[in-house]
């Protein structure tokens, strides 16, 4: 059985209590982990509070060592995590090491970045009455950090909040999704082995309200970092703001996909190929409505589901699959209860629509109209295209704005000034020019608009995510 990580200690609950852990691919039962109680997550934060003062007084360049080390580390254990992710998320295998590989890049990447971080000094000069005097700002850590992590990307997204997080001196708690914790607890082993002190990052494992509220509610958690769905982040949002913690949201999309007349349609076909079929469709940012113009819907419909029908859907671990399953038959009998939905509403299904066990076929739903919910603020988490006509391209953007996310969009077209009018009007987070939704760099500030989000995670924008300003002062010095 894998453990827990509290105060650098490998710890089951304090009550025995565990949780099973399965491969949604098999239903083969993988491990069994602790589920913690109320006691164990507050001995976490006790622990994180005690080692973030001692932490956050270590000289910048030594907690970057510190990370470095756990970098060397995990980069000769990509093959081992990655497996696991595979087994206990039901991606494919190369997706999985791929996940795995990108930990060690991001992280080092982010400890790169950590060592260009820079405060201000304002002029002397500039304002009547501070003749004299200088006046200077630093990054000043938050303080405990409760990191909150979905299942659909734990290693990338755990990636994200702890190196910012823990690179200017916050200490971290990690709450992993309860279906996949596994990759995350091996994660969280090797910052022991790297010679990170106890306390600064620990792992509280079980189910997601109970830990989730005991750890957002806690007066010791000044600031929450989550990625999950807006249901669970509305709650955590008001949690927070009951003890004013610091809330960074990553949540919920219903993206936009809008391929204009002029568009190379190939292109965009094998885009949405990869902003739909990755991790099987349970991706934040896929490009969840695929906005066709009448004149081409027909050519790229027939295109589309000729790319959908040769792909080979089967157990991830077979390399040579091009798509796993989800993360649970539940999930899977969620996507059918939607698509059920929509196909009474009036769409028709040009292929897929259909689940055996926690496999949901690729799917492309056609007729579907601007007033059907998949069309506004039904999000679904599966490898699943509806296909929605437009004649103009003000039109599109209307379509694309009716919802009430706004995390990410996508526009296709030869004419610049096209899709420069659909990036500047489609109101979210980032909009991609000839490219899927998928495509993301580390770099960009990533997050969402409208419910899709608050703040934004990546290289460029976690580190002011992640501290607060502090002013200093030097009175009468010039
Ligand atoms: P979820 O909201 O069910 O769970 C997310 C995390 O919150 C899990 O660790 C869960 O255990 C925990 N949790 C559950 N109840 C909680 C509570 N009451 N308080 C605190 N924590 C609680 O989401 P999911 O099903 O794991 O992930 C899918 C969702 O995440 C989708 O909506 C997807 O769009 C979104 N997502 C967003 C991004 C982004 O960057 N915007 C990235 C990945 C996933």
């Amino acid at each position: 059985m894998l453990k827990m990580i509290i105060n650098g200690e490998q710890v089951e609950a304090s009550n025995g209590a565990t949780l099973d852990i399965y491969n949604p691919a098999t239903n083969e039962l993988i491990d069994t982990v602790p589920d913690a109680t109320k006691e164990d997550v507050e001995r976490a934060i006790e622990a994180a509070n005690a080692a973030q003062k001692e932490w956050a007084k270590l000289p910048g360049w030594k907690r970057a060592e510190l990370l470095g080390n756990v970098v060397a580390i995990a980069r000769t254990r990509v093959d081992e995590l990655g497996t696991i992710l595979c087994k206990e998320t039901g991606k494919v295998i190369a997706e999985a090491k791929g996940e795995a590989a990108e930990f060690c890049d991001l992280l080092q990447e982010y400890i790169e970045a950590y060592k260009h971080l820079k405060g201000t000094l304002f002029e002397n000069g500039i304002e009547k009455g501070m003749d004299g005097n200088l006046i200077m700002t630093t990054h000043m850590p938050l303080g405990v950090s409760a990191c909150i992590v979905p299942f659909n990307y734990p290693i990338l997204l755990y990636c994200h909040k702890i190196s910012s997080t823990l690179l200017v001196g916050n200490t971290a708690i990690v709450k992993p999704s309860e279906f996949n914790p596994l990759a995350l607890i091996k994660l969280t082993e090797i910052f022991k082995e790297a010679g990170v002190p106890d306390g600064v990052i620990q792992i509280v494992t079980g189910k997601g309200a109970p830990i989730g509220e005991w750890l957002t509610q806690s007066k010791g958690i000044h600031m929450i970092n989550f990625t999950g769905s807006t249901a669970t982040g509305t709650k955590v949002y008001e949690s927070g703001a009951k003890h004013l913690a610091h809330v960074a949201l990553e949540m919920g999309g219903n993206d936009a996909f809008i391929v204009c007349k002029d568009a190379d349609i190939d292109l965009a076909v094998e885009e949405v190929v990869a902003g739909r079929i990755t991790t099987s469709g349970q991706i934040c940012i896929g490009s969840k409505r695929i906005l066709v113009q009448n004149d081409i819907r027909e050519e790229f419909t027939k295109k589309l589901v000729d790319r959908f029908s040769v792909l080979k859907q089967g157990d991830p671990i077979d390399p040579t699959n091009d798509i796993g399953c989800l993360i649970n038959v539940a999930a899977a009998e969620k996507v059918q209860g939607q698509i059920d939905h929509t196909v009474e509403q009036g769409a028709k299904i040009a292929i897929g629509g259909t689940h055996d066990g926690a496999y949901y076929a690729p799917t492309i739903l056609t007729d579907v109209t601007r007033d059907m919910d998949i069309a506004k603020d039904v999000e679904v988490f599966g490898p699943v295209a509806p296909i929605i006509g437009f004649d103009t391209v003000d039109e599109a953007i209307d379509i694309a704005n009716q919802s009430m996310y706004g995390l990410g969009g996508a526009v296709f077209s030869k004419d610049i000034k096209t899709a420069l009018k659909v990036a500047n009007e489609v109101v979210t987070g980032s909009v991609n020019i000839n490219a899927s939704t998928l495509c993301r760099s580390h770099e960009m500030p990533f997050g969402g608009a409208k419910c899709s989000g608050k703040g934004r995670e990546g290289i460029s924008s976690s580190f002011e995510e992640v501290t607060q300003k502090k002013v200093i002062l030097l009175r009468n010095v010039l």
